[in-house]
């Protein structure tokens, strides 16, 4: 089992405090992604997880074994960074071979591990080739090569394809998804890039200034953003925001924009005073004959759809309709919202009421 439990984990730097305290838990065998802006602490809970870093507080446990205060090297896990960290002066086979000839192991068993490495990598044709002329996609699969050949509880990378361009990072993306799909090794992956996230997490942790905002499967952070903040970071263009001030009760289901009854779902939470009603773009329809309205400010034909930027009394939106629906700049359009997906925020926590 290399199930990964983060308990109550807090770091510090000095007086900087860049992890606040963090909970959740990596299920075994699943691909988690560590998904957040620039600085929001995902390399540190990441090198926490390692042991390259140790928590100022809390617990980390892998298979179920307490290692918050364990070095690396005794953690069974391997590290995959951004930089292809290859032997420039080896080529594929020794580098791929290393960590098991530096463990002593026997050089007939390290040769049958190699190669069924690089079966399951396709890389059989380069292990004689030096790295130093290898494309990035190759090294690539050579330093991933020498992560999974140790046949680790889990494997802990950092934005492994952000060397990549664009094109290869989807490629390499979808491949490495397929390559845990048939290891099903525990894998937790950080990421700045949502649409990454999504596309290959199992779970996802959102994090910002150092706290966990939401953890879950793609599609219920999606569909049910715990905060602003997570619906925002994900989906794009964003979910919008419908700022106003009103009340809404425990169990009831419409609130009132500036006159207009708009359905809700049904919250346990109440609200009252600044809140915000949250709609994703998909999730707004032209309808001629509703009674709230917005003016067309600008329209983006994007194939098949279209992102339609509306001027309403609750502040600029966006929708994205079919592209035969007509909207043309400066028009006065009817809007309707599709009420089985609507969020209200507490516009001064930020938090959803759920
Ligand atoms: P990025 O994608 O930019 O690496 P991140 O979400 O991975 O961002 P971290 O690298 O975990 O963020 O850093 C979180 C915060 O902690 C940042 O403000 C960073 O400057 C700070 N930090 C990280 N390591 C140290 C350190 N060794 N000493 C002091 N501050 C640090």
């Amino acid at each position: 089992m290399a199930q990964i439990r983060i308990r109550n984990v807090r770091k510090d730097f000095g007086a900087f405090n860049a992890v606040k305290s963090s909970t959740f838990t990596v299920e075994d065998g699943e691909f988690f992604m560590l998904l957040g802006p620039s600085g929001c602490g995902k390399t540190t809970t990441l090198r926490m997880m390692a042991g390259l870093e140790l928590p100022t507080s809390g617990e980390i446990y892998i298979g179920g074994e307490e290692v918050g205060m364990k070095r690396a090297s005794e953690r069974d896990i391997a590290f995959v960074f951004q930089m292809f960290a290859l032997y420039p002066h080896m080529n594929v086979r020794k580098n791929i071979s290393y960590p098991l000839v530096s463990q002593g192991m026997r050089k007939a068993e390290v040769t049958s591990r190699v190669a069924e490495v690089a079966k399951i990598l396709r890389i059989e044709n380069i292990l004689d080739k030096p790295v130093g002329g290898l494309s990035g996609g190759d090294r690539q699969r050579v330093a991933l090569g020498r992560a999974i050949v140790r046949n680790p509880k889990a494997f802990l990378m950092d934005e492994p394809l952000g060397a990549l361009d664009a094109e290869f990072r989807e490629h390499m993306a979808e491949e490495l998804r397929a390559l845990h799909d048939r290891m099903g090794a525990t894998t937790v992956y950080v990421t700045h890039d949502q649409l990454e996230a999504m596309q290959m997490g199992d779970k996802i942790v959102v994090m910002n200034h150092g706290v966990v905002e939401q953890f879950g499967k793609p599609q219920q952070i999606y569909d049910w953003p715990a905060t602003k903040f997570v619906a925002q970071f994900i989906g794009s263009p964003p979910m919008n925001f419908l700022e106003f001030e009103g009340s809404i009760g425990a169990g009831g289901d419409q609130i009132s924009l500036s006159g207009n009854v708009v359905k809700v779902p049904v919250s346990r939470d109440e609200g009252f005073g600044k809140l915000a009603l949250g709609v994703r773009p998909e999730h707004i329809r032209f309808k001629d004959d509703s009674a709230y309205r917005g003016r067309v400010a600008a329209v983006e034909y994007l194939g098949t759809t279209q992102i339609v930027t509306i001027e309403t009394a609750h502040g600029e939106i966006k929708a994205r309709t079919p592209s035969n629906q007509s909207a043309r700049v400066e028009e006065l359009i009817g809007l309707d919202f599709d009420s089985r997906n609507l969020t209200i925020f507490d516009s001064a926590t930020g938090n959803a009421l759920v």
